[in-house]
């Protein structure tokens, strides 16, 4: 190692031949030398070990995040080796808190709840409400417009009429109680200022549920904060809402069942009516089998027809379970799927053609199942948007 310059000049700036130093002079200085290599030495190990010290406790295993939320079960899984050096337990902290957050802002209740307040406001009130309630209210308006009212968050007021506990219904609503609740259904009926970013109804008594979307988008949001820590491979599931980000970290694909609506849980073999292994991807499903009430035997799922005022009644024709693949967005893998219950599988395949090049212009895959009129037996109806809008049908 060579010498700093001070010392050169400390002895002086010509070389002295050895004979004319001091005798104790090469002695000392081999000693500083020393002194400082050691402790140079001691600085980079100090230096080496604080820099490495947080890859010894930072934890960076694989973390499954089970928790409730949305009256739902949720699971945010971050593997190792996702792309991001941050712990992976921190990582799923940020993604539940962006959960939380969807909820507590976009849920009917709660203290922070724009949803509970503009439900209590009277006509007429403006209620301004966080940025982030504004944009889903948003994207639920134009997939109303969109869908020719098939999808409706203001259909509140007629569900309201209803209990969805799979119970047996004790009497059905009077006439003129649903024809009134019918009247407070009207997504045209919900006034927006966007410079405000406030909300306001045209008429007294009309609510807004934002059930078929937020799920969705509370998953994309969950990933978006992950993206911005340098994830690259994760999966959020909400309540059978999944938004895949990346495949695994191992280049293989995620898995997800598709559920047999008509599963009666004894034969497992018989619980899935398919299989997906997806990459990039936000996955929802809409169905009958999970939240409904029957009545006079018949089924009636949680889904309401807006135009009818009424909730859709499983049989023949109406489809039991819809699953949605869209590529990087769940809040519209989450719309499209109530939305295609609501239309069924002639007027579905309308309005994916329709929007082929509007709403999926990225390109979207619907599996619908649907019981045959004749004999109850489940079709298989498969719908594939193309990124050039082209739909392809097919039947098995
Ligand atoms: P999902 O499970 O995503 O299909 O959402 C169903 C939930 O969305 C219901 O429990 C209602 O809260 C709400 N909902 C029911 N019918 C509609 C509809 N036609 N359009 C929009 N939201 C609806
Ligand atoms: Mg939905």
């Amino acid at each position: 190692m060579p010498l700093p310059e001070e010392d050169n000049a400390d002895s002086g700036a010509q070389p002295q031949p050895p004979e004319s130093r001091p005798p104790d002079r090469p002695d000392r200085r081999a000693g500083l030398n020393r002194t400082l290599l050691l402790a140079l030495a001691a600085m980079l190990f100090g230096y080496l070990i604080a820099g490495r010290m947080d890859w010894l406790w930072r934890d960076t295993g694989e973390v499954k995040r089970d928790f409730e939320v949305m009256r739902t079960f949720a699971r945010i899984t971050i593997p190792a080796g996702n792309g991001s050096s941050e712990s992976t337990t921190a990582l799923a902290d940020l993604a539940e808190r962006a959960v939380r957050e969807v909820n507590d802002l976009m849920g009917p209740r709660g203290e922070r709840s724009d949803i509970r307040r503009l439900n209590a406001s009277p006509a007429g009130t403006w209620v301004e409400v966080n940025p982030i309630t504004w944009a889903v209210v948003m994207e639920a308006l134009r997939w109303n417009r969109l869908s020719g009212g098939a999808f409706d968050p203001t259909i509140g007021p007629v569900k309201g009429m209803f209990t969805f506990d799979q119970g047996e219904l004790a009497a059905w609503p009077d006439a003129a109680d649903l024809a009134r609740a019918k009247s407070l259904v009207g997504a045209d009926k919900l006034r927006f200022d966007r410079e405000g970013m406030r909300l306001s109804w045209a008429v007294d008594g009309m609510t807004l549920d934002l059930g078929a979307i937020a799920k969705g988008y509370a998953a994309d949001r969950a990933i978006a904060v992950l993206v911005s820590r340098g994830v690259k491979h994760a999966m959020v599931d909400i309540g059978g809402e999944l938004r895949l980000l990346g495949g695994k970290p191992d280049g293989t694909p995620w898995r997800a069942g598709i559920r047999n609506p008509r599963w009666n849980h004894s034969d497992p073999d018989a619980a899935l009516s398919g299989r997906l292994e997806l990459a990039d991807a936000g996955i929802a499903t809409s169905g009958d089998y999970e939240n409904y009430f029957t009545h006079l035997g018949r089924r009636y799922l949680h889904i309401i027809d807006p135009r009818v005022g009424l909730p859709l009644a499983a049989g023949p024709g109406v489809a039991a379970g819809v699953t949605v693949v869209h590529p990087d967005s769940c809040l519209a893998a989450d719309a499209l799927a109530t939305t295609l219950c609501v239309l069924g599988p002639e007027a579905g395949r309308a309005f994916l053609a329709d929007q082929a090049l509007g709403l999926f212009s990225r390109g979207v895959k619907a599996i619908m199942l649907v019981p045959r009129e004749d004999d109850g037996a489940m079709r298989k109806i498969t719908y594939t948007v193309d990124t050039k809008g082209g739909l392809t049908v097919e039947e098995e």
